[in-house]
């Protein structure tokens, strides 16, 4: 059914159907929209959980420290795939590891020459989107 040639009598209106231009707008950004949900969802597309999953490498086999229980973090290739691709079967606390990055990010960032670079790439960085 072709709505533009539609006649249409009574008391009621018709929004105006978008032109041909909008259409294809639309579409166009309907299309980028699942590419980038598709892309996403190939690379996983999860935030993670926990605030170092998949930032603390094992330095056996070099894959991600990830959550192997409740408590802690452990290489996920020894946990998923074994003893026989990874032998590291070290278990790391997780509010342990937390805590001493972060601490050390306390320690080496927040003090106040970090703080006044901070600020100077702040002002420069909203100096240059203006
Ligand atoms: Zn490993």
């Amino acid at each position: 059914m072709n709505l533009r040639s539609t006649s249409l009598t009574g008391s009621f209106s018709v929004p105006n159907l978008p032109s041909d231009r909008v259409q294809a707008r639309f579409k166009a950004q309907r299309q980028k929209s699942e590419q980038t949900r598709k892309k996403n969802k190939n690379t996983g597309g999860r935030t993670p959980k926990y605030l170092l999953s998949s930032l603390l490498k094992c330095a056996v086999c070099g894959g991600h420290f990830i959550m192997s229980n409740a408590r802690d973090y452990a290489c996920g290739t020894h946990k998923d795939r074994g003893d026989h691709v990874c032998s590291n079967n070290l278990k790391v606390r997780r509010t342990l590891v937390e805590d001493k990055i972060l601490e050390g990010i306390k320690h080496d960032l927040l003090t106040p020459d970090a703080l006044a670079l901070f600020k100077r790439e702040i002002a420069r960085l909203t100096t240059e989107k203006k």
